[in-house]
């Protein structure tokens, strides 16, 4: 046996039990791995909320971790026994010890700890397709990222103004402006009632290429109000609920603007594209362009503590929960 989280029905953090399950067997294709660090991601609070579907229940959630390959099933190639291993993406992540597609997991390479590797591979490998393929961003650009001091937030930050890009960053108080700042925002606003007014004063009246807006329904409106004609509206979270149904006549009364809701499925689906996004990753994480901010550690069994903690935007940069 091993030790998971699991959800039985969907709710609040306290659907989410501590629980014995049974070791998995890695299956053809699969590897079994010791988690030595699980990522917290807010897709977690989705799948136990319901407002993404669980697949089955009881489900296992959790999408990112870190650890060692203890076994592997048969016709795996690409990691071994006792290789260092990390990912995002498939559900399962919340337990001691989890079988998990082995083209899924990629090598960690030696100068980045488990804890780091739990922390930001989901966070890190977004902000990189974000910024590097959804709209990719060029030196000179200013830009304006929601939910600054979060998780995929402060990364953004770091990342964008190391490819020499001004960051407008948004948040929801002066201490997580400060953060933001401190991790490379040009400029912070906080909430978005002032959001377009000082857009437009920062950029003399241009407004910004794209937004990166992962907050949802409560700032969809003031984020296109923010895009220069042709602009890009990357809308790739829902953190204060989903966005409701837009009509398309708005983005052409705006300036002819283009709208997208990407996901890190779709960016890192082909193994080859997997495989550059980490890279990309570990080269700027490993150069030390940008830290992984893991700003609050809680054991796995108190993941409901981390879901509260999460959604009352008590939390700041990364999470990790340690089995
Ligand atoms: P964060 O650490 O960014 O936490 C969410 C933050 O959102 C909060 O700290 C808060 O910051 C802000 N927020 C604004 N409104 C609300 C609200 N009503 N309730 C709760 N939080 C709110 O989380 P993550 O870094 O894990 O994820 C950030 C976002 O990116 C999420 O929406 C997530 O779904 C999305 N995401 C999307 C991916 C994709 O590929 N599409 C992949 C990974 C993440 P503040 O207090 O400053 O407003």
């Amino acid at each position: 046996m091993t030790k998971a989280i699991r959800i039985h029905a969907n709710g609040g953090p306290e659907v989410m039990v501590w629980e014995d399950v049974p070791t998995p067997e890695p299956g053809p294709g699969e590897a079994l791995i010791k988690h030595e660090a699980i990522g917290l991601n807010f897709i977690d609070v989705y799948f136990r909320s319901g407002l993404y579907k669980a697949p089955n229940l009881p489900l296992v959630i959790g999408q990112e971790g870190a650890g060692t390959v203890l076994a592997v099933g048969a016709n795996v190639t690409n990691v071994a026994v006792g290789d260092r291993v990390a990912y995002a993406g498939p559900l399962g992540g919340y337990a001691t010890e989890r079988a998990i597609p082995a083209d899924r997991l990629v090598k960690l390479p030696a100068n980045i700890d488990f804890k780091t590797g739990a922390a930001m591979m989901l966070q890190g490998m977004t902000a990189q397709y974000l910024l590097r393929r959804t709209h990719a961003v060029k030196s000179g650009d200013t830009i304006v990222v929601h939910a600054a001091a979060g998780g995929v937030g402060l990364i953004m930050c770091q990342w964008a103004k190391h490819l020499g890009v001004t960051v407008i960053g948004v948040v929801s108080n002066e201490e997580k402006a400060a953060l933001a700042r401190a991790n490379g925002a040009a400029h912070t606003v906080i909430g978005h009632a002032t959001l377009v007014s000082e857009v437009k004063r920062i950029t003399g009246g241009a407004m910004v290429p794209v937004v990166y807006d992962s907050v949802g329904k409560d700032t969809f409106l003031a984020s296109i109000d923010c895009l220069a004609p042709l602009g890009l509206m990357a809308s790739y979270g829902s953190a204060s609920g989903p966005v409701p149904p837009v009509d398309l006549g708005l983005l052409a009364a705006k300036g002819s603007l283009f709208l997208t809701r990407p996901t890190l499925v779709t960016y890192t689906a082909k193994r080859s594209d997997l495989e550059s996004v980490a890279a990309d990753l570990f080269d700027v994480v490993g150069s030390g362009a940008v830290k992984i901010r893991v700003n609050q550690t809680f054991a796995l069994k108190d993941a409901g503590a981390a879901h509260t903690a999460l959604e009352t935007r008590k939390t700041t940069g990364s999470t990790v929960l340690l089995p």
